[in-house]
């Protein structure tokens, strides 16, 4: 395969492994899997929100519903493409603002349980309304500012932020947005030592539009870390108002038509100096550790969009009759019901585990929380796609044009614009699984990688093969014997043979990414559609086992159909793992690499056949754009 490490590759790749966030400090399941164990008594018994809680978070719902469906027009807003302002006091008056704030700065210190209550129901009905609370406050200045701003910080701004100033998060520019460490943003140290002078432009500031402060991430001079020249990201809260912000341009989108999502610039902006955070060169582990610890909301929202999908679908599965029979009763049809249905399941069980999870705050869920944005928002995408088939071609219609003929209006279509998205923003599918693989293969990498590269001397390489010797001697061997065809999860009933195939193939996926280690050695890390097949399974086989203890706990509260649900997602999910395993080395992925070198260098150009080109704009057109946008 083709080299593709540049310098600036290498740069952006150090400076993100520098910002890694790489102490173990707590247990991690998924960790564990990856490691061929299954610690089910870390997720089991299923974490259930304490009572107390729940009734804080029911008090709010309440509130919550009636205020979405007597004010917030979710159509019109996706209509017209324009939020109604007029709404945000509404919010402010229920507190929707400061869900996330402690209640010791104004706010209602929500536990990560009630805060996705409240963005799932949210979800159910206006997808632009839940991207302004949760840029707000799942990413926005609250986050980080609990994090790790100073006492002093978070007096000045947690309680204003509680009580509706709008805040944003800045860290996208048009030069980068998966690989943020390459940031062009500058902020360098005023005359007078009071402060920062900011320069640069940020990309897709979701609440840009009306935000009052915004985190902006920039590069600060660098510094000299064992003689070498080292690289400084720093993180600043900045007032909007500051002479030298500029919007410069309103971004319109597919979905999410009512966010104010814009181009922001910065001309010569003073930010002082109390308002840089946590520290100077900390600021991309912020912006990394900020979207790990709001990565819950995203899934929490999908998860909620596949409860409406469902009563979407089952109301139209029963209504419509095609051929004698509701089109439900068609084995097609059912097979796709009861794909959504087990699979928001799932996306239900990682949600309210992981929220669980992170209110006992005993495990760490940095691997959980990435599977989750990576899992729920891929299944929601392919319910809103199956949603879409079974309602026909009411599925393609609009939900106004669907009413205007007297039809029920189900925004199906909206419903599949605003989901798209979720895949890309907050970190790309393709970035979770980099994510995933890369803390997947650590233990190994810890133990092996020195012995792998060429440039290591001699004697180093021999003195870590021995050390790595003496430790795989006792780990490999164990990774072929373990308990699952023992009744050891007898307490399960159906689902127990479910838990021995997680626990069996969990020692599976340890040995291979070991093979995977030995057999491309350092270019592993190039190998990613082997590491992203490693990620599938193991995200897959926390899947089920997220499903498995929530249908237990549910079974045991009286839903016995839940178990039902688990089974059925069991037997999807192994399907593909089971491919997963079999094409993990046997595939076709170098002739697919080599046919799109080819591609990129217009070798296949002939395919594209004859096209309708656009018109090339005159000097004059272009003039004039560029005068719009500034
Ligand atoms: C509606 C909307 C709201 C947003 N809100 C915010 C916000 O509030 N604040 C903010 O800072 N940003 C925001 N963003 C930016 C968003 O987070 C980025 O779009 C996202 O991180 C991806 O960056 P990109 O679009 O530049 O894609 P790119 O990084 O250019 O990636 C393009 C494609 O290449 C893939 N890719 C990139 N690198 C690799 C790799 N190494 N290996 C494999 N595949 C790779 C990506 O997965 C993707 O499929 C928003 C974007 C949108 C559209």
């Amino acid at each position: 395969m083709a080299e593709v490490k540049t310098q600036g590759a290498v740069e952006a790749m150090e400076v993100a492994e520098a910002s890694r966030e790489t102490e173990w400090e707590k247990p991690s399941f998924v960790g564990d899997l990856f490691l061929g164990k299954l610690n089910l008594d870390l997720i089991h018994p299923f974490p259930e929100q304490p009572a107390a809680d729940k009734a804080e978070g029911d008090a709010f719902l309440t509130k919550l519903e009636r205020f979405l469906a007597e004010q917030v027009d979710a159509e019109e807003i996706d209509r017209k493409g324009e939020y109604d302002y007029s709404l945000f006091d509404g919010l402010n008056e229920i507190g929707a603002w400061g869900m996330k704030i402690p209640k010791e700065y104004g706010g209602l210190g929500f536990s990560a349980t009630n805060y996705n209550r409240a963005i799932g129901l949210t979800a159910t009905w206006c997808g632009s309304t839940v991207a302004w609370l949760s840029a707000h406050q799942s990413i926005g200045v609250p986050q980080p500012l609990k994090l790790f701003g100073t006492e002093e910080q978070k007096k000045k701004y947690l309680p204003r932020l509680a009580k509706g100033a709008i805040s944003a998060f800045a860290l996208t520019e048009p030069g980068v947005g998966s690989d943020p460490a390459k940031m062009e943003t500058r902020a360098v140290p005023t005359p007078d030592g009071k402060g920062w002078t900011l320069n640069g432009e940020k990309l897709w500031c979701t609440n840009g539009l009306k935000a009052e402060v915004i985190v902006v991430m920039a590069q600060t001079p660098p510094k000299i870390v064992n003689g070498k020249e080292k690289k400084q990201i720093s993180a600043f809260i900045l007032e909007t108002n500051t002479p030298g912000v500029e919007i410069a341009h309103r971004c319109q989108f597919m979905g999410l038509r009512g966010i104010g999502n814009v181009l922001i610039r910065f001309n010569d902006v003073f930010i002082p100096k109390e308002n840089l955070l946590w520290g100077e060169g900390l600021g991309l582990k912020l912006a990394l550790i900020t979207l790990n610890t709001g990565r819950l909301t995203i899934p929490a929202g999908c998860a909620a969009g596949g409860r409406r999908m469902l009563e979407i679908a089952r109301d139209w599965a029963n209504e419509r009759v095609q051929w004698g029979a509701p089109i439900g009763k068609h084995e097609a049809v059912a097979a796709k019901l009861s794909w959504m249905a087990s699979h928001t399941f799932a996306m239900e069980a990682i949600v309210w585990l992981t929220s669980g999870l992170a209110d006992r705050g005993d495990v760490d869920l940095r691997l959980e929380a990435a599977m989750a944005k990576l899992f729920n928002t891929e299944m929601a995408w392919k319910c809103v796609d199956e949603l879409v088939q079974i309602r026909g071609g009411r599925g393609f219609e609009t939900s106004w044009s669907l009413k205007a003929r007297g039809e029920k209006g189900y925004p199906v279509e909206r419903i599949m614009r605003d989901m798209r998205i979720n895949r890309i923003f907050e970190g790309t599918s393709e970035i979770q699984h980099l994510f995933i693989a890369r803390e997947a293969v650590d233990p190994h990498m810890k133990r092996g990688y020195k012995i792998l590269l060429p440039e290591t001397p001699t004697n180093e390489k021999l003195s870590a093969a021995a050390k790595a010797g003496a430790y795989y001697a006792t780990w490999y061997p164990s990774r072929y014997v373990g308990w699952s065809r023992f009744p050891k999860y007898g307490d399960f009933g159906r689902l127990s043979t479910h838990l021995g195939y997680i626990e069996r193939q969990s020692r599976h996926l340890s040995r291979s990414i070991f093979h995977a280690m030995m057999r491309f050695q350092a270019k592993l890390e190039r190998k990613q559609m082997v590491l992203f097949r490693i990620v599938d399974i193991g995200t897959d086989l926390f899947a089920m086992s997220s499903a498995i203890t929530y249908a237990e706990m549910l079974a045991k509260k009286g839903e016995k159909n839940a178990i039902d649900l688990a089974d059925l997602f069991c037997r999807e999910a192994r399907v593909r793992i089971d491919q997963n395993f079999r094409t993990l080395f046997d595939n076709h992925d170098e002739l697919a690499y080599r046919v799109v070198q080819k591609f990129m260098k217009g070798e296949y150009q002939w395919l594209e056949g004859q096209l309708v080109e656009p018109l090339v704009p005159t000097a004059e057109q272009v003039e004039e754009a560029i005068r719009q946008l500034a």
